[in-house]
């Protein structure tokens, strides 16, 4: 009797959609794609992370940004610039990177302190060196089914149900959240691979029925634990954006505060009613990075007259 037990319970186990491991593969094709291309294209792919003020969030992930660029091989240009920095300079520092032959990518760390105009700003990024892919010209591209440079986190997403096998065709999805950084394109790129989708935002009414109808969820509402069992309907796929320091009196110690991380899904509610989720943290967070770096390099490529062999990473 155990045994069959043992078998049900082997069944019924939700996919992780383990994003640090997906992550650590494909930084691995990346570092051969780099250490191949080398001798033809003479330099090493170079990326630029502009990071402006101190706030900590923002500093802990360009410091997650630099250390996978050492790991691969690309070459940092990181900049740190100070909180009060005008429109027009940090322009002209866009400008000379956007002229630099050396770096292929720039990211600009958002969020900005409030008196820098980030449209404008990513705006000035050269659209061809356009790392974090939110430049317009990108996003038209991106509706249009064009290729090019992609927003890293739904990339990330995106290549983490491909590489987990998730059927996404034909399928009913439901994206939580509507930003120009998450929300909008994940719609877009889960529309292209042929998903029915809809995108549900703040004034959204009855969010749970509308979940419950999915098969595909993906959220990104910046809301910990907004989503919940009774949000889903059994056997959906459920991909958590959302990320959020807790206080915590038990969990992970960061410099002198504790902290514990969480999502915008209930984790514990879902997993034994879903037939995949995504875990916060080893989920979205470590994909993001690597489809950064997946930007640079196909950049580099391109640059460098490379043949263009990573493109396909890039949904
Ligand atoms: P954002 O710009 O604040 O957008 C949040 C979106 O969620 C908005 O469209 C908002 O609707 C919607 N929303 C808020 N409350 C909602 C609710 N109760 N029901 C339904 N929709 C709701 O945030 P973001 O930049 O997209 O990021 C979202 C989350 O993902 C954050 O936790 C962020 O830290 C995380 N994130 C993680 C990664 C990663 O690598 N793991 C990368 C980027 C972001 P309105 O438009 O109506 O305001």
């Amino acid at each position: 009797m155990r045994w069959l037990i043992e078998i049900e319970l082997i069944l019924f186990m939700p996919n992780i959609l383990d994003g640090k491991k997906l992550a650590q593969e494909i930084e691995l094709t990346l570092k051969q794609t780099i250490e191949s291309g080398l001798e033809v294209a003479r330099r090493p792919p170079g990326l630029a992370v502009i990071r402006v003020g101190n706030d900590p969030a923002s500093g802990v992930y360009v410091n997650y940004k630099e250390k996978a660029c050492d790991r691969i091989g690309v070459k940092s240009f990181a900049k740190h610039l100070k909180e009060d920095i005008s429109l027009a300079e940090l322009r002209e520092i866009i400008k000379s990177l956007n002229l630099e032959k050396n770096v292929d990518g720039i990211l600009l760390q958002l969020p900005l302190p409030s008196h820098l105009d980030e449209d404008s700003l990513l705006r000035s990024i050269d659209p061809d060196k356009d790392a974090d892919g939110l430049h317009p010209l990108n996003l038209g591209r991106l509706i249009k089914g064009e290729k090019g440079p992609r927003s890293c986190t739904p990339a990330g997403v995106m290549a983490l149900l491909e590489r987990n096998k998730i059927q996404i065709e034909g399928k009913r999805a439901v994206v939580v959240g509507r930003s120009i950084l998450v929300g909008k394109p994940m719609a877009l790129m889960l529309e292209a691979a042929n998903a029915t989708v809809t995108i549900a935002h703040s004034k959204t009414e009855d969010l749970a029925s509308l979940t419950r109808e999915a098969d595909l969820i993906v959220v990104a509402a910046g809301k910990p634990h907004l989503i919940g069992a009774n949000h889903l309907k059994a056997n959906s796929v459920v991909v958590d954006v959302g990320i959020h320091r807790l206080p915590s009196d038990t969990a992970v110690t960061s410099g002198t505060k504790r902290f514990k991380l969480c999502g915008d899904v209930k984790t514990s509610e879902i997993e034994d009613k879903v037939a995949a989720y995504s875990p916060v943290p080893g989920g979205v967070g470590p994909m993001t990075v690597t489809m950064l770096l997946a930007n640079t390099v196909d950049r580099w490529q391109k640059h460098c007259g490379l043949p263009l062999t990573i493109s396909h990473l890039l949904p």
